[in-house]
């Protein structure tokens, strides 16, 4: 008989938490490996001085850490931001 132990440590996603009226949540971001404020594509657009289209684009390609809330909207990790304003 064969026991094995395995430690899962799966990041719950509270995101059931996201108020529209809100524009920054902390939340753990798996690619951060931490808690970060997460913003809304809006916010993110005013950061980046771009707009919320720009910010979709990048969500897409793999640019910026996301997570993604239960009604499919997106809450962008900050962290990942400032990392991109940078180019
Ligand atoms: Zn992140």
């Amino acid at each position: 008989m064969i026991r094995r132990r395995r430690t899962v440590r799966f990041a719950t996603h509270n995101v059931t938490l996201v108020r529209a009226a809100t524009e920054s949540l902390d939340l753990w971001c798996e690619a951060c490996g931490a808690t970060v404020a997460m913003v809304t594509p809006g916010r993110a657009a005013e950061i980046l001085m771009t707009n919320p289209r720009a910010i979709y684009r990048r969500v897409e390609e793999g640019d910026v850490h996301f997570v993604e809330a239960d009604r499919g909207e997106v809450l962008i990790c900050s962290e990942s931001l400032r990392a991109d304003t940078a180019g």
